[in-house]
């Protein structure tokens, strides 16, 4: 984890208490800055609000609900706020806790991490590296040899399922043609 001192000053959110302090909306104070950034307004118009929730304001969905934790399709789970992929189905593994959990990244530099205090305890924070969407939380108690288990919302994620290379003859269908009018002369 090479990045994790780099990644240490996350800026927590803060309490509910000090959202009315008159600043305009929009202007969530974050020191940290990411390689990809999105306007709020174009994420609250792309992504449903559970995924806004989640990955812009660090929610949790409740376990069993998310679209994925029960999915075994091969494929790649990416961002879903900016597409980057994240994590490979033949990672995930099913922890029984009602979320997606994957016991290693596809690049460790794709996931980083913070200490995440709330809730009185110590945890991991998972955040996409490139726009810091919230993902999830890292605990050490997946199955070897990584003994990892990135806890991860749904919410957090897309899928691309695997692309079936092209096979036989065949080559792509030419429908896109329009009819041509029959001529018979
Ligand atoms: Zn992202």
């Amino acid at each position: 984890m090479s990045g994790f001192n780099l990644l240490h000053l996350v800026t927590k959110s803060q309490p509910v208490a000090l959202k009315a302090c008159g600043l305009p909306s929009g202007t969530r104070r974050k020191k940290k800055t990411w390689p990809r950034t999105f306007p709020p307004e174009e994420l609250r118009t792309r992504l449903t609000p559970a995924q806004y929730h989640v990955t812009q304001e660090r929610g949790t969905e409740s376990a069993f609900t998310g679209e994925y934790h029960d999915c075994h399709a091969d494929g790649t789970y990416t961002c879903v706020v900016c597409s980057a992929p994240l994590f490979r189905s033949d990672k995930k593994f099913d922890s029984g806790s009602g979320w997606p959990s994957f016991c290693d990244l596809i690049k460790d530099e794709s996931v980083a991490l913070s200490d995440d205090f709330s809730y009185g305890m110590h945890r991991v924070e998972t955040s996409c590296s490139q726009c810091g969407a919230h993902l999830g939380h890292l605990f050490d108690d997946g199955p070897k040899p990584t003994g990892k288990r990135y806890c991860i919302n749904s919410a957090s994620l897309g899928f691309q399922p695997k692309e079936q290379p092209p096979r036989g003859d065949g080559g792509q269908a030419a429908g896109t043609s329009p009819p041509a009018a029959a001529t018979e002369l």
